[in-house]
């Protein structure tokens, strides 16, 4: 999906970490995970010892992986990123854990989906930066202790009640990063904007801020789509009419919603009559995966306040009604 949240192609990989803040004080909004982290991470600085572990969690792309090198910038130590998924195997992770030096920060992403073998190393390596090895094979195979270098693992999540108890247990400093706001995504446009050297007024950066579901990532992509627009549509300077035009080609809506939002508002509200209705049913309704929904989609929606997650399913609000153009139902109760 072009407006997705989730990481695309190398070279927009490659683009995303050009337009990387790399300091505290340049990373935008999160005001108290900011404020925390400079005052843990300064005071890990002056006594040089390794900062306590950081979880961060939060939808994707709200700032973790930055986030995660922001702090070893910071730290002034370097950082090696791996990805749950990519561990496959115990030694996998031995390797990493013993390349390590002093202080080093280690960065997983999706970090709850760790194998659980991988995972009961961790828990020794992060407690007492020891690992338990196994050397040889068959009767004369026998388990010796390793010591690590004092590190810092930063793990990220889009969920964090996915982690299992003993590994969230093991995290000093937990760190949920909020959706931001129209006026902080107005500055993370205008710095990027500035980086590729394409002009844009504050109206302009203001309306591709309103669009972006809250998230810097969907920001810096649809700003990039418009710079598009701009140059063929129009005379290359991103205004306010230059975006919204642009984003209407995108299937961005007034309100930030891209096709996906429309679709599972459209079934919940046509198919299931505003629900009550359980995830698997939306899911099914929709042709998208259930994780997808809870990790993506329905973040945002339930943010803003169109959608509602209740025991017996999601449901509908009074605000979908009105933004799909129709008269909701009156509800027993009500
Ligand atoms: P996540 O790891 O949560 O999926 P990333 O850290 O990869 O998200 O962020 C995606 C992009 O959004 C980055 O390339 C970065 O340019 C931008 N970004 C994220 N958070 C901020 C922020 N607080 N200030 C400025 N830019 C940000």
């Amino acid at each position: 999906r072009l407006v997705s949240a989730a990481p695309a192609s190398p070279k927009e990989e490659a683009l995303e970490r050009a337009l990387r803040p790399k300091r505290l004080d340049d990373y935008v909004g999160q005001a108290k995970v900011r404020e925390q982290l400079d005052i843990f991470v300064g005071a890990a600085r002056k006594r040089q010892e390794s900062l306590d572990h950081v979880l961060l969690f939060g939808p994707p792309g709200l700032g973790k992986t930055t986030l995660s090198h922001i702090i070893a910038t910071e730290l002034g130590v370097r950082l090696h990123q791996t990805s749950g998924p990519v561990l496959e195997k115990p030694r996998d992770l031995a390797a990493i854990l013993t390349s390590l030096e002093r202080n080093d920060v280690l960065f997983i992403d999706e970090i709850h989906r760790l194998s659980p073998v991988v995972e009961e190393i961790l828990y020794p390596a992060l407690e007492d930066f020891q690992i338990d090895i196994l050397i040889g094979e068959g009767p004369a195979a026998r388990s010796i202790k390793l010591d690590l270098q004092p590190f810092t693992l930063v793990g990220a999540t889009t969920r964090a009640g996915m982690l299992t108890n003993p590994l969230r247990d093991r995290f000093g400093i937990t760190a949920r990063l909020e959706f931001y706001s129209a006026d902080e995504l107005q500055r993370i446009v205008r710095r990027s904007a500035q980086l590729l050297n394409a002009p844009i007024d504050d109206e302009g950066a203001l309306e591709v801020a309103r669009r972006a579901r809250g998230t810097p990532r969907i920001a810096n992509r649809l700003l990039r789509r418009v710079r598009d627009w701009a140059e063929v549509k129009g005379d290359g300077r991103i205004t306010q009419d230059a975006a919204s035009q642009a984003l209407a080609l995108l299937d961005v809506d007034p309100k930030g919603f891209d096709l996906m939002d429309r679709k599972l508002l459209d079934a919940l509200v046509h198919r299931f009559d505003g629900g009550p209705v359980g995830l698997d049913n939306l899911a099914a309704a929709i042709g998208e995966a259930s994780d997808t929904i809870e990790d993506v989609i329905e973040p945002y929606l339930i943010q803003q306040g169109f959608l509602h997650r209740t025991p017996r399913g999601r449901l509908a609000t009074l605000a979908t009604y009105r933004h799909l153009g129709l008269t909701p139902p009156q509800r027993d109760g009500d």
